[in-house]
This record gives structure tokens, sequence and C-alpha cells, in this order.
């Protein structure tokens, strides 16, 4: 049955009617559980996580969906589908970056950490390990601050870094504070684990040791998994039959098929097998190898089954026979070499996938931005101003448009050409831009031809009229004779400001300053007219 965090009414308030739960209150609850879940059925988990998603849009809270979508991920990860829960993580670690959700962030980046992790990316899952700790609220649940800083001590430990002890010693005190044994086993096998793979074994041991004793204390059964951790361990200090006596309980049906993934148990099958052939006990140890090899056909496990041939040419030596041996360990060579291949490839797929998304939305704002721009000039176009005229007017604040006409431009382009024109039209953009505009905003637009915007926000008069003969008399003193020999290159300017127009829109606005620019024109061009 799925469990619910609806608690159950508590029924009738004295002298009132029973209280509704808030759904707010419970969908926050059931993202807080699920978040930090420690051992968890993955259905029912996954089926909550889609329930919880479907009401936070219901309530309109978008960044509790994306919380929820992202337990869905991190779910779908656990179960296998790494480049899928990847794709979703990084989509909800983008929405958390663009909103900036600093939780989101930090729960983004803990997934992805595993993401990286199991594609291989150690130094990607790394810098996500470091964000996802760094990122985390003070006032976060204690049991996510574990679970952060233990997914941090993890990634070192894998990377064989040598603060890994350090920084598992500092999250297990905290798991001991909390009184947490399930987070404690874990933190105990995963620093024991990694001590083995950095060579230190009696490290390895102490901890394991205390793994085995914390869980006989609280009556939890070691999975095949931790069991393997505490058998590496003697193994690594040679004390075979000790590792081989650790290792028994997980051969009980239930321990060895109790393993959510198929993998854990023939990992386990392994480590025996070597156990048993080093201890002398070939047969047995065959035997374990056997079945060990059938659970890699069964569940279709190619990384152990590559790495059971090794085990088997090293039990063909130990029987005597060197020439399977040597056969076996061949296949075992061009195995290894195809699955690292295989391996890469996969790897690869699953970033791209990954980045695909990130890549298009970057093009598709790239193609947004470049809609609002003018090809020739580079400077907004008239999409763009009616986008953003309307902002700037909303505010209250004193605005000034100005419009700004090249005099006489069809002369440039039949004297000269057309693309002299161009150049001409370019040059005068230039210069617009260079110029320092006053006031607390300001927008350069061509609006077409050769017609020029220019939007001042909280600029006053004088110092509008100071710009905008500034310009009209850097464009006539430019050095034009190289581009348009004897032909002078001036504009004229008609400008407008929101204290004369009742309504401020647009249309007002640009229609004053229209009239002033035409105007300008009939007065002799080369000139601007900022009143009546
Ligand atoms: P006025 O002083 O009255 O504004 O005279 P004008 O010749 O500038 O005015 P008119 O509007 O008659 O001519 C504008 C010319 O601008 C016509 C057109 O060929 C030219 N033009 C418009 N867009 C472009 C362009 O992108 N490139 C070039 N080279 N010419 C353009
Ligand atoms: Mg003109
Ligand atoms: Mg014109």
């Amino acid at each position: 049955m799925t469990s619910l965090a609806v608690r159950p009414d508590a029924g009738a308030v004295p002298g009132g009617s029973p209280r509704p739960p808030d759904p707010l209150a419970v969908l926050l609850t059931t993202l807080d559980e699920l978040e930090t879940l420690a051992r968890f059925d993955s259905e029912a988990a996954a089926e909550r996580a889609g329930a919880a998603a479907g009401t936070a849009r219901e309530l309109g809270r978008p960044d509790l969906e994306q919380r929820a979508r992202l337990v869905a991920a991190d779910l779908l990860r656990r179960r296998g589908s790494v480049a899928e829960g990847g794709r979703i993580a990084q989509e909800v670690h983008r929405w958390a970056t663009e909103a900036r959700s600093r939780h989101l962030l930090a729960r983004s980046s803990f997934v992805l950490t595993a993401v990286f992790q199991e594609l291989g990316d150690l130094a990607g899952a790394l810098e996500h390990a470091v964000q996802g700790v760094d990122l985390l609220d003070d006032d976060a649940l204690p049991a996510l601050r574990i679970d952060h800083l233990v997914r941090l001590a993890d990634v070192l430990g894998l990377s064989r870094d040598p603060a890994a002890p350090e920084r598992y010693a500092t999250v297990l005190r905290l798991a001991e504070d909390l009184g947490d044994v399930d987070r404690q086993l874990r933190i105990l096998n995963n620093r024991a684990y990694t001590d083995t793979l950095a060579g230190r074994f009696a490290d390895a041991l102490r901890f394991s040791s205390r793994l085995q004793e914390l869980a006989a204390a609280h009556g939890v059964p070691l999975d095949v998994g931790r069991l393997d951790t505490v058998a590496r361990a003697l193994m690594g200090l040679d004390r075979l039959d000790e590792a081989e006596e650790a290792l028994l309980p997980g051969l009980a049906p239930e321990v060895l098929d109790s393993s959510h993934d198929g993998d854990a148990g023939a990992d386990y099958l392994l480590t025996l097998a070597e156990v048993q052939r080093r201890r002398g006990a070939v047969d047995a140890a065959q035997r374990t190898l056997d079945e060990c090899v059938r659970r890699c056909r069964q569940h279709g496990l190619t990384s152990i089954r590559v790495r059971a041939r090794a085990e088997q040419a090293e039990l063909h030596a130990a029987a005597g026979d060197h020439r399977a041996a040597f056969e076996e360990h061949k296949r075992y060579c061009a195995e290894l070499m195809e699955q690292q291949s295989a391996q890469r490839e996969s790897r690869a797929r699953a970033l791209q996938a990954m980045y695909e998304t990130t890549e298009a939305r970057r093009q598709s704002r790239r193609w947004r931005e470049l809609s609002l721009r003018d090809p020739l000039t580079g400077l907004h176009n008239r999409r763009h101003v009616d986008d953003e005229l309307p902002r700037m007017l909303a505010d209250g604040a004193l605005v000034w448009v100005a419009l700004l006409d090249l005099d006489h431009f069809k002369r440039v382009n039949d004297t000269c050409s057309h693309a002299v024109g161009d150049e001409v039209l370019r040059t005068v953009a230039g210069i617009v831009q260079d110029l320092p505009a006053p006031g607390t905003a300001s927008l350069v637009a061509r609006l077409g031809g050769e017609e020029f915007l220019v939007v001042l926000a909280g600029a006053d008069a004088a110092a509008t009229a100071r710009y905008l003969e500034d310009v009209r008399s850097a464009v006539a003193a430019h050095a034009w004779g190289p581009l348009t020999g004897d032909l002078p290159v001036t504009v004229s300017i008609g400008a407008a400001s929101t204290s004369e127009v009742p309504d401020r829109t647009p249309a007002q606005l640009l229609g004053r300053a229209d009239a002033r620019l035409y105007r300008a024109k009939r007065e002799g061009r080369d000139r601007v007219v900022v009143g009546d």
C-alpha cells in the first residue's frame, strides 16, 4: 500500500467543524519525506513523486513541481535509467539556475553528482557534489545535509582523495547525533569500501567491524553489498577464513535475492569465489563462480561477467590447467576492451542527451536574441522597441524619445552605391552607440531604412537636448570623405517627452517626435528639434 503523507484527520475541533488538511502543507511534508527517504520501495516512491508533481501544478507552484520531478529523476537513475534521470535532473538544474532557487540547485546538484559518478566522470561529479553541499540552506533537514555530505565524501573516496576519511568522520558524527542508524550504516559501509579501494585495509576492517556491530545491535541484517565490503577488507589483510565466514550469511536465499539491483548478488558471489579459490577450495570456488556467471546472463551484467572471466582464468591455473587458463585470459582481455569501448560510447551518448537540451535552449535563446536585432547595424530593431518601450514607460519616470533620420540619404545611394549607403548606416549607428547617454536607462534602435530611435529614461530636458546636439554634431563632424567623397552626411532629429503627452503611450510619444523631425527637415535639416 502506498503510504500517504496526509495525516488522518484529528477529528472535530471543539466547537467548530473539522479542519481540512492544508494541501500546500501536505505537499511540503511529502516532498521533505521523499527527499530524505533512506530505504525505499522505489515504485511507491515514484508514484508519490508523480502525484506530488500534479498537486504542485494545481497549486501553481512550479518550484515544488520541479522538486517532485527531481525525486522522480533520481528514482529513474537508481533503477538503471541513468541517462534519462540525468537529462531530467539537468533540466531541473537549469530551471533552478534561472529561478535562483537555492534549495533546488542544491538538490539537483546532489542528483547530478550520482549521475556523473555513474557515467564515470568523477570530475563532473565532484563539482556537483561541492555545489550540493555549498548551496544547501543552513536550516535544511539534518538528514538531507547528511546525504549531501556523504555524497561529497563518496566522490572524494572514489577519487582516492586523501580528504575522504575526514569527511566521512564528520558526517558519521552528524548521523550519530541524529541517532539515524540507516545513515550510520551507509556511511560506515562507504567509508570501509573506499578504504579498500585506496588499499587502506586496516582502516577498512576497523570500519567494517563497526558496521557489523552496529547492524547486529539494531537487528539489521547486512545486505550482500555490505557483506562484500567486510570480506574485501579481510581479504586485503589475507585473513581468508574470516573473509569467507563473513560472507556466509549472504548465501541465505532471502539475503542473496533481496537486493533491488541484480548485480549486487553477482558481485558478492564473485568475491566469494575469489576467497574460496585463495583458500584452496577450488571446487567450491568453481560452483560459486558458475552461479555468478548464471546470474550475469540472467540479468545481462556485462561488466561482472568480464571480471568473472579473470577469476575463471585464475581458477583454471589453480587447478593446474594452464592452457585453459591462457585461453580464458585471452577471452577476458578481448571482452574487457570491447566493454570499455561500449562503455565509452554509452557514456558519450548519455552525456550528449543531457547536454542536447541545454544546447537546444541556448540556441533558441540565441535565435530569439538575434530576431530582436537589426542584422546590418547590430542595433535593436523595431520588434525589440515594441517589447521594450511600453516597459520603459510603465514605471512613471520621465522618458524622452528621439527620432533620427539621415538627410538626403538617397543621394548617398545614388551617387556612391548601395553598399556605401550600408556602410554609412553602420557608421552612424556606431557613432550614436558610442556617445554616453544621460539618464538612468537608454535604448538605441534602428527602426528601418535610414531612421533610428533613441529612448532615454530619467534624463532631464537640458541633458537630453545637449546629448542630441552632440549626436548631431558628431555625425556631421565625422570624416566621411573616404566613404562618400564630397557628399556630407548629416542627421535631423525630432524629440518628445512623456511630460508633454497625457497618456504616455508609445504611439503618442513617437507621433510627437515624428512631427518635430518633420519640422527639422523643413527648417533646413542637420538640426535637433526638442520643443514647439
Ligand atoms: P530626407 O532628408 O528627406 O530624409 O531625404 P532622404 O533621401 O534621406 O529620404 P527618403 O526617405 O526619400 O530616402 C531614404 C532612402 O534610404 C531610400 C532608400 O533607398 C534608402 N535606404 C533605406 N534602407 C536602406 C538600406 O538598408 N541600405 C541602404 N543603402 N539604403 C537604404
Ligand atoms: Mg532621410
Ligand atoms: Mg526617411
